[in-house]
């Protein structure tokens, strides 16, 4: 990593240890350069992609939202909510692989409706027209309610 004082590529590792419990590692680190030393922490970053809509604008990854619309999917049928959380954390756990920043809302689309089609075929299918309709996976939820009136 580039030395924050004058800037050269050269930098070694001096000491390194685990802090925070083992959830970060701290760094001290010497410019080969000027010798000036600083410290670095290092973490694993937990944060969701940001999502892509089809117009291109961005918007946070909302958790919450995807559960409402996979319930909604799955209201009056045989699904429990455990079934529902373990869908929702492997399509995080995908998303989080990718180890992308951004995500392109059609991907967490079809995330949904792959995991969807393994918990009921009835909720797959709700989803999907609704979603195909829609192709914004941002209003589904709404979408599934007034589909099911
Ligand atoms: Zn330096």
């Amino acid at each position: 990593m580039h030395c924050p004082f004058c800037n050269t590529t050269d930098t070694k590792v001096i000491d390194s240890r685990l802090v925070t419990d083992g959830h970060q590692v701290r760094r001290r680190r010497e410019c080969i350069q000027c010798h000036e030393r600083f410290t670095t922490f290092e973490g694993a970053e937990l944060v969701m992609p940001r999502v892509i809509k089809r117009d291109g604008s961005r918007q946070p990854f909302d958790e919450d939202k995807l559960r409402r619309g996979m319930s909604k999917a799955c209201e009056k049928r045989p699904v429990s909510m455990d079934r529902i959380e373990q869908a929702l954390s492997k399509i995080k756990s995908t998303l989080r692989a990718t180890g992308e920043r951004e995500i392109n809302s059609e991907m967490i689309g079809n995330l949904i409706m792959e995991q969807l089609m393994t918990l009921d075929k009835v909720a797959y299918i709700r989803f999907a027209s609704v979603y195909r309709a829609f192709e914004d996976v941002s209003e589904f939820g709404d979408a599934i309610a007034k589909l099911q009136k």
